[in-house]
């Protein structure tokens, strides 16, 4: 297939004659429909598809026959058919099993599923090669997603790859084109700009480079590529993170000094002594308030570290120049506590302290000191914001680095604080937040200590209950989240849960799809005690702040993401009390982990590991889908490096 030189169609171009510019049309086979459709994932030109990069990469091992060492490695092995059964699953599901004799004298099994017809493909007898990841079943040695060669082939080297899909073009002709480009190209025309001071090492030439990425002899001929172009993508990235670090630099900001006096009275409001980090952070953003310049700080700290404070003790060096400050929460309900719980700090103190979501418009008020709390409907171009000097963002996860513009450019150059408990890998928040300086809350506020998860089985529900009940006996407060509301009253949904436990406890339930007022009225009959239990969807994830509740379960937590069950375990034992989280269901990785670790920063990178960062981060918005070499996990080290080479560039340029 490779060679296309002799025989092939005259409109095959010759070796070495494929510009890299050359539409994708020039290509044998790439008709307008499938450019189209090529186009649509980022490929527009020939040289794209020499980008196209396999995503994954693993190290091959041929061996003689399955062993006990080689389990869950990924292995090419040779055998001889033995025996074709053709087997029935339920659900009229075929499984064809291939049993595999090998010169060793051992014996291995290959699956395929719904290809019943495949059985035939395989005389006793005739010898193949065997690639995939080999598991052991008992006694016998099973080879996954198997991929069956002729025993001819000529297998790719020691390293397998795979190319990510694109929607409509089938892979064996994407590869097949891709084949062709590496064979066509005019390497000589492909210009790759130098590697910048201190990287120079890994500078191979275009034909080297590419052929190492697609075609790899070993893995470390592979690694030295791809480190290559990966150093490529994170200077890209950090050139537009740095380009929108200087265009905020450039802004003119108002500026908000603060004095001491000033500053004790904004302290004296905050109903307890704030951490050491937390008066670090505080000192910090006042100073950046204080200006030149316009502020752009992210906030981290996990949950439970005391963020809200922070905010509001900034927010009041604002107010305190008759400014307006705009504090934007991911869900209505924790729009509605903060209003509630800050306005209680500022009452009697002239900042007028408002709410303003889809179920709760009001105007706001033209002048004076303004802290007005928010979700994603301050941002509609309705609202208009006069005098808005700073925007605070709460739990940035949620929101898209677009819409955080959006509500910055409302304003006449506001300053904006970022804030998330979503702990971003380090390796993350430098590309994707490095527009922003961090300030980081490590401390907890005196006897918080991380709350603890354990796995509760299914089929243990009742002892979720007794804990229920004894949480209920010494006085705490129990939360019960479910993943779904469950109106037609299926198991598991709020409706459901909450008619059973209401037999037996004091209960109320909240969810999305209730009305404002209501939903009110549920969290604030369990803040006062009447409640002892709140069901509720993940509408409780964010900031519910009742400090004694001291138990959350959560109701098939396998269905929800490691960082929304970390957000909820943060619920609880945010009182004097210790917190614990029951985490029921199947025991999945992301299960695991919360039990494993409360350490935020572990779990984050344990989800990345899990989901990829594309998923996390929402593909689009964060621009990590564009990442086709580089890992942002792995490759910390080179992150940091091509930052320093931006900067350094940056200083020369200006
Ligand atoms: P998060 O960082 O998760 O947003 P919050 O701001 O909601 O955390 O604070 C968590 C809880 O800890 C709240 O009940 C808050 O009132 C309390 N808290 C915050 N800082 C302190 C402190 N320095 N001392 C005592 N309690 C604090
Ligand atoms: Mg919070």
């Amino acid at each position: 297939m490779g060679s296309t030189a002799e025989g092939g169609l005259a409109s095959e171009p010759a070796p070495g004659a494929l510009a890299p510019d050359a539409p994708l049309t020039a290509l044998a086979g790439v008709g307008p429909t499938t450019a189209a459709r090529l186009a649509s994932a980022g490929i527009e030109k020939v040289f794209d598809l020499a980008l196209f990069f396999p995503r994954r990469y693993r190290a091959l091992r041929e061996a003689a026959g399955p062993d006990q060492s080689l389990v869950g490695e990924l292995v090419r092995i040779s055998g001889a058919v033995h025996k074709a059964t053709l087997a029935w699953l339920p659900g009229r599901r075929a499984m064809v099993t291939i049993t595999f004799a090998c010169d060793d004298g051992s014996t291995f099994a290959a699956q395929f599923f719904n290809q019943p017809w495949l059985k035939k493909n395989y005389p006793i007898g005739q010898r193949r090669l065997v690639e995939g990841t080999l598991q052991a079943k008992g006694k016998r040695f099973v080879v996954q997603q198997p991929k069956v060669l002729p025993i001819s082939a000529d297998p790719s080297g020691e390293v397998q790859l795979r190319y990510p899909e694109v929607e409509g073009v089938g892979g064996n002709k994407l590869q097949q084109w891709i084949r062709l480009v590496l064979d066509e190209l005019d390497y000589s025309a492909v210009a790759l700009p130098a590697m910048p001071e201190g990287l120079e090492e890994l500078s191979l030439t275009a034909e080297q480079l590419l052929l190492a990425m697609h075609r790899p002899r070993d893995v470390a001929e592979h690694e030295h590529a791809r480190k290559h172009f990966a150093v490529r993508e994170a200077l890209a990235l950090f050139r537009s993170v740095e380009a929108a670090r200087r265009s905020r630099e450039r802004r003119s900001a108002r500026a908000y000094p603060v004095d001491p006096e000033v500053c004790e009275r904004i302290l004296a409001r905050v109903p307890f002594a704030l951490t050491n980090d937390q008066k670090d952070a505080v000192e910090l953003l006042w100073q950046r308030l204080a200006g030149p310049g316009a502020m752009g700080v992210l906030l981290q700290g996990d949950v439970g570290t005391g963020k809200t404070a922070v905010a509001v003790a900034a927010a009041l060096s604002v107010c305190a120049r008759d400014g307006l400050v705009a504090f934007l929460a991911p869900t209505e309900l924790l729009a509605e506590q903060h209003f509630a719980s800050v306005s209680a700090w500022l009452k009697g103190s002239g900042v007028e302290v408002a709410l303003c979501t889809a179920s709760h418009r009001r105007d706001i008020p033209s002048s004076g000191p303004r802290l007005i709390f928010g979700t994603h409907a301050l941002m509609s171009g309705s609202v208009t914001m006069p005098g808005l000097g700073l925007v605070i963002v709460d739990e940035q996860h949620r929101f898209g680095v677009n819409q955080r513009m959006a509500l910055v450019h409302k304003g006449d150059n506001p300053h904006v604080l970022v804030m998330t408990a979503t702990p971003i890998p380090r390796t993350l928040a430098l590309a994707l937040f490095g527009d922003l300086d961090a300030v980081v809350l490590r401390e907890r506020p005196p006897g918080r200590a991380p709350v603890r998860a354990v796995h509760v089985p299914t089929a243990n529900w009742s002892r979720a209950v007794r804990s229920v009940a004894r949480a209920v006996r010494r006085g705490g407060k129990v939360f019960v989240v479910c993943p779904a509301v469950g109106e037609e009253g299926e198991k598991g949904g709020v409706l459901r849960v909450y008619e059973a436990l209401a037999k037996q406890f004091r209960c109320g339930y909240v969810h999305g799809r209730m009305k404002a007022s209501e939903r009110q009225r549920q969290v604030a009959l369990f803040r006062e005690g009447i409640h002892d239990v709140l069901v509720g969807t993940t509408v409780l994830e964010v900031g519910v702040d009742v400090p004694e509740a001291t138990l959350i379960v959560v109701v098939a937590a396998d269905r929800f993401g490691i960082a929304t069950l970390h957000q909820l375990r943060g619920r609880v034992g945010r009182g004097r009390r210790r917190g614990l989280a029951l985490l029921c269901g199947n025991k999945s990785e992301r299960v695991a982990a919360i039990c494993r670790t409360t350490d935020g920063f572990e779990l984050a990178e344990a989800d990345l590991a899990l989901r990829g960062s594309g998923e996390l981060l929402g593909t689009q918005q964060s621009g990590f889908g564009e990442l086709r070499a580089l890992d942002p996990i792995r490759d910390l080290d080179l992150l940091r490096r091509a930052r320093d080479a931006v900067r350094a560039q940056g200083r020369g340029a200006s």
